[in-house]
């Protein structure tokens, strides 16, 4: 691994200077999972790397039924994944961080690595789509909000710029009747990258679908918000006839690549197949809440 610098600042404000006067030169390190296995390949070299491990402002959880939920991007997998509040009221994110790397991995990795990194394959990123969340960017002129639905440019890159950070992800206040479930299609249990991961969340009324969201992981450039997809359910009953009309507008907006890990014909199959079996696990999570 090439030399390079060290900082650990303790406030947002130390962070945030560090990472204007260094610019591109510097990169910011959370839990390092992704960051230091790309440093030791020589895929990134920065000469200064900004711990922010040290800054308690980045971390926590808080949740109020009426405010929503409020996620530090400092906090670990682990620790999203046993929150009793994310278990209750967003069991699609819960599922994701059980399904990621493996328990010891998820004690070091935190929720604003695993979106930062911007992987197309990311397992949280989904579910945070499907539910509607908004990326809480600090800079140093002062805080902007970004929802997840603009946040990803391309592999690897977000809408953040160099002098910004994460601080935090907020999720609105689970509404009523609403469940949300994710699936992840990988070739072993644990330790492994989607082969597709499809999150969905959905609203009931009165037996009818009053809204739902789709989000389609590691089949584009990006994770994919399928809307036309949700608008074909929006209104109508959970049918056979309605989720295979839905199955397969999500087929249509997912853009995958052949690689190891699967072609892309076979992720397109599996679109298929896994959105309707996500929407009806949603739908189950939402009657529980009736
Ligand atoms: C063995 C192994 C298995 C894995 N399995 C999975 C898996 O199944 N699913 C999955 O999705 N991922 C997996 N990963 C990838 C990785 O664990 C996750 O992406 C993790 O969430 C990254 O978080 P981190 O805190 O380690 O980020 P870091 O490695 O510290 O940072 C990742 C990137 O985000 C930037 N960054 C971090 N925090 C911020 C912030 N607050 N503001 C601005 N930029 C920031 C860093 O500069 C860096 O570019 C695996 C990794 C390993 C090593």
């Amino acid at each position: 691994m090439r030399p390079f610098e060290y900082c650990a600042p303790s406030t947002v404000t130390e962070a945030l200077s560090l990472l204007r006067e260094y610019g591109d030169r510097a990169r910011p390190l959370a839990g390092g999972t992704d960051l230091l296995i790309f440093m030791q390949s020589g895929r990134v070299q920065p000469d200064y790397v900004v711990d922010l491990t040290r800054i308690a402002a980045l971390k926590g959880i808080a949740y109020d039924p009426a405010q929503g939920l409020k996620l530090g991007a400092l906090t670990s997998m682990r620790e999203v994944e046993l929150a009793p509040a994310i278990r209750a009221h967003y069991p699609a994110l819960a599922a994701s961080t059980f399904e990621l790397a493996g328990v010891q991995v998820r004690n070091m990795a935190t929720i604003g690595g695993n979106t930062c990194n911007a992987s197309p394959a990311a397992d949280t990123i989904p579910p945070l789509m499907a539910l509607d969340a908004v990326a809480v960017i600090a800079g140093t002129t002062g805080e902007r909000r970004v929802p997840y639905t603009e946040l990803f440019q391309g592999p690897g890159k977000t809408a953040l710029k160099r002098d910004e950070l994460l601080a935090s992800i907020d999720l609105p206040p689970p509404s009523s009747r609403t469940g949300s479930h994710y699936i992840k299609l990988a070739v072993r249990k644990a330790m492994d990258i989607a082969i597709v991961g499809v999150a969905a969340s959905v609203t009931l009324d009165d037996g009818l679908v009053q809204d739902c969201r789709i989000a389609l992981g590691a089949v584009g450039p990006t994770v994919i918000r399928a809307h036309e997809a949700e608008q074909l359910l929006r209104g109508k009953p959970l049918e056979d006839a309605t989720l295979k009309a839905v199955a397969k507008a999500a087929q249509a907006a997912a853009k995958p690549i052949t690689d190891q890990r699967g072609s892309a014909a076979y992720r397109t199959m599996m679109v298929g197949v896994l959105v309707p079996q996500a929407l009806r696990q949603a739908a189950m999570a939402a009657q529980r809440t009736e």
